[in-house]
């Protein structure tokens, strides 16, 4: 991890008083590449790292650690610091001291998780606050979206406002407010529609619906996974309505915490809570302390180079390295690796290793086939030609049903395998980056 390369770095510093700008400056070069692996922004990543430098020049090297240890500490401190306080530090919660209605109001991208999130925080605020609330969709731009929120109304049996085909979005938001206060609820959610990129019509819609609505809370939905995007999308927002916080969700997936210091970095605002779940319950307080320990630890990848340096064969290793190091890894490869992993455990205990892998194991989850792909997964790959296996890029929708049927699944499955796939070649450059399975196990080892 990164206290182990900052530790290479350091080890010749043992025995000096301070560190010098030109150490800090080495090691930071280290934390620079953990930032950017952790998926955090690049405007942000410089500035932290100017704002760590500051603090680490000249500070006393103590007796008791490495240099190494401390510098990581010195970063450490800071990411929590940035991202919201010290390690036992609460998320802030709701501000719901308003007069009621208090409202709430969801803003953020398509898919990032905002409906969601309104059903989840609705439960939230009946459970922790005990608080009645009326949860109301203005999303007329997504067809069914308002159904959407509806159904997930009845799941978690939270009143949600009649559907209204034809109303636009601020007039929505009115007869939201006028239910809301006749039926003296305590909040009202607002749930917006959001757009695949950012654009002005939607930033003008949202200042409207703010505009009508006076809400108490403007929390803007991140997908956690988004990284470099992260810093636009939370700048175009707070540039148009006044945020109050941010919920990131997928904190259940692969994300590598850098979305969260961006956002945080970008809008000022504290992160209130953590989805970590599709279902209804999945919501967290925000744990800076957490969130930055992913960041520095980038999720293990060295734990498990270490446990594939030692259980997978020398020549098959040598084979895959070399394999890697020109970039390829295709459904061969793929094959190879499964059948490795299941030597070394199974995908379960690896998937807590390694981000690509939970990541993979998440979609694989998500349709609830995670064991049925694996034992037919040989299968689809056999049931493909081998320019296919060597190029997935060339599954179109006919090659694909081709395949479903001769190894007699579904398209789907076809697809979750591809996808599958795709993560594990990700997965895959990641660790070329770092040298290679043999580089890293020589580097940790
Ligand atoms: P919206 O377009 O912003 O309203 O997004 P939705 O609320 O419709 O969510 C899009 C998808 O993301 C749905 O399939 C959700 O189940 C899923 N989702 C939302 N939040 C989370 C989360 O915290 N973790 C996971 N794994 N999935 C989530
Ligand atoms: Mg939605």
């Amino acid at each position: 991890n990164l206290s182990d390369r900052l530790g290479n770095v350091f080890d010749r510093l043992r025995g000096r008083g301070a560190l010098s700008e030109t150490d800090v400056r080495e090691a930071m070069r280290e934390v620079r590449v953990a930032l950017l692996e952790a998926d955090v922004a690049l405007p942000v990543a410089r500035r932290f790292i100017d704002a760590v430098t500051e603090k680490a020049v000249g500070q006393d090297v103590l007796r008791s650690v490495t240099p190494g240890q401390q510098v990581v500490k010195i970063v450490h401190d800071e990411l929590v610091e940035m991202l919201g306080g010290g390690e036992g530090a609460q998320a802030e919660d709701l501000n719901l001291a308003a007069k009621p209605p208090v409202v709430i109001m969801m803003v953020g991208l398509q898919g990032s998780g905002k409906t969601t999130t309104t059903a989840k925080l609705a439960k939230y605020i009946r459970e922790k606050h005990g608080r009645k609330a009326l949860m109301a969709s203005l999303d007329v731009a997504r067809p069914a979206a308002q159904e959407q929120l509806a159904v997930l109304g009845t799941q978690v049996d939270v009143a949600t406002l009649p559907i209204v085909k034809g109303q636009q979005p601020v007039d929505i938001a009115r007869r939201a407010l006028e239910s809301a206060r006749l039926q003296a609820m305590d909040v009202l959610l607002l749930d917006t529609a959001g757009r695949l990129h950012v654009d002005q019509a939607l930033m003008d819609e949202m200042k409207a619906v703010a505009g009508v609505s006076a809400p108490t809370e403007v929390l803007l939905v991140v997908d956690s996974l988004t990284g470099q995007d992260a810093v636009n999308v939370a700048q175009s927002f707070s540039g148009e309505v006044p945020l109050t916080g941010v919920v990131l969700t997928r904190m259940d997936g692969d994300a590598r915490g850098g979305a969260a210091l961006s956002m945080r970095h970008v809008t000022g605002k504290p992160i209130k809570f953590a989805g970590t779940g599709e279902k209804l319950d999945a919501l967290e307080a925000f744990h800076p302390g957490r969130v930055a320990d992913r960041i520095l630890g980038m999720g293990d990848v060295v734990s498990l180079v270490e446990k594939a340096a030692a259980s997978i064969k020398e020549e098959d290793a040598e084979a895959l390295a070399k394999r890697m190091a020109k970039g390829q890894f295709d459904l061969n490869d793929l094959r190879m690796q499964l059948k490795q992993m299941q030597n070394m455990g199974g995908l379960g205990m690896l998937a807590g290793m390694m981000p690509g892998m939970k990541k993979a194991k998440a979609a694989m989850a998500s349709s609830g086939m995670d064991d049925k792909l694996l034992v037919h997964m040989d299968a689809v790959i056999s049931s493909m030609t081998p320019m296919e296996r060597e190029r997935p890029e060339l599954m179109n929708a006919k090659r694909k049903k081709r395949v479903a049927a001769g190894a007699g699944v579904d398209v789907q499955d076809v697809n979750k395998l591809l996808k599958m796939h795709q993560e594990m070649a990700r997965a895959m450059k990641q660790i070329r980056k770092m040298g290679g399975f043999k580089g890293l196990a020589a580097a940790f080892g």
